[in-house]
């Protein structure tokens, strides 16, 4: 199966690039490493007259940390850099581990966190542990920019909020409280380059004792990555012991809607909600208690 023939273009700038996507609407796709775009062309899924590259865009390569603004990830950074990056590993350790869990070296070095976002699949592994700390994209228009919040941005499998003329220029992360902790657990279950069949990313933040703040973020369990705010209301405010972990865990996979495909039953799905939501809450209180 070859791919279709297209236009390419590779503006040097955002707002050249936002110019060009207001022009073709949607005759136009933005491209970023090109693994899931092209898999997706060659299968005729997608068949857009002109790719958009953002390869000579440089500004969108950056990954940096402001001690007040927290960490931003351009549209370019590659999963390998996120995965790799000093303050990243430091700082945010499950965003650092999900990007290092994402498919092969070898796509890690093509393929980006933001494409991974954008590509909006259910099962994403870089999406639950940046909605687990409270992310926002940057969204960039011939107009200006906007902000989003991660967990807003998404309609459905592979259907996003952008309109036409945007791209994602990168993900803000803010800077983690203190006495928080946020874990990604995940399980694949024919090979590790499989994507995942559950993922599920967890937050707390405990003072004096308390779960001042938390999140659970379940993927791969409905037609989007969704938090399971019943789970997290039995656990706010309360003391993070284990029955009450326990409890969460069980609410957590009643909030799942799984589907039953080629890698999971719908029933094994939600039993494994349970199990990882479990474990990523045991991690996370592990952490908070620890920073
Ligand atoms: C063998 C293999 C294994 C894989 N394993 C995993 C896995 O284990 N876990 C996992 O989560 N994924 C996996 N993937 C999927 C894929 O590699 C990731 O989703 C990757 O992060 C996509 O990034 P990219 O830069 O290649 O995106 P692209 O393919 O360039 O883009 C993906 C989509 O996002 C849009 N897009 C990209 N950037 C922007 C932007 N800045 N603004 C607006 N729209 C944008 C594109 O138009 C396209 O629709 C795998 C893929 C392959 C081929």
């Amino acid at each position: 199966m070859g791919l279709p023939k297209f236009n390419y273009v590779a503006p040097e700038t955002v707002q050249e690039a936002c110019q060009i996507l207001e022009k073709l609407g949607g005759q136009a796709k933005v491209m970023a490493g090109g693994t899931d775009l092209l898999i997706k062309m060659k299968h005729g899924a997608l068949r857009p007259k002109t790719i958009v590259g953002l390869r000579k865009i440089k500004e969108l390569r950056k990954i940096s940390f402001r001690k007040n603004q927290g960490l931003f990830i351009g549209a370019m950074a590659l999963l390998e850099e996120v995965a790799s990056h000093p303050k990243v590993k430091k700082l945010y350790p499950a965003v650092a581990y999900a990007a290092s869990q994402t498919a092969t070296v070898q796509i890690r070095n093509m393929g980006t966190v933001v494409g991974n976002i954008c590509n909006a699949a259910p099962s994403a592994d870089n999406i639950p542990s940046l909605m687990a700390f409270g992310a926002e994209l940057i969204i960039a228009s011939p107009n200006g920019e906007r902000r989003i919040l991660l967990e807003n941005f998404f309609k459905g499998p592979g259907e996003v909020n952008l309109n036409r003329g945007e791209l994602v220029k990168g993900v803000l992360v803010p800077p983690p409280p203190e006495g928080s902790g946020v874990s990604y657990q995940f399980i694949s279950q024919r090979s590790k380059v499989d994507i995942a069949a559950v993922c599920v990313a967890a937050m707390v933040v405990i003072d004096k004792g308390r779960t001042r703040d938390v999140k659970i973020v379940l993927g791969a369990v409905a037609p989007t990555p969704i938090r399971a705010l019943e789970a997290e209301g039995l656990l706010r405010g309360k003391k993070l012991a284990d029955r009450s972990i326990q409890k969460a865990a069980e609410q957590a996979s009643q909030e799942a809607r799984p589907i039953t495909d080629m890698r999971a039953t719908s029933e094994y799905r939600r039993l494994m909600v349970a199990v990882l939501t479990k474990r990523a809450l045991l991690e996370a209180r592990q952490m908070a208690l620890a920073s």
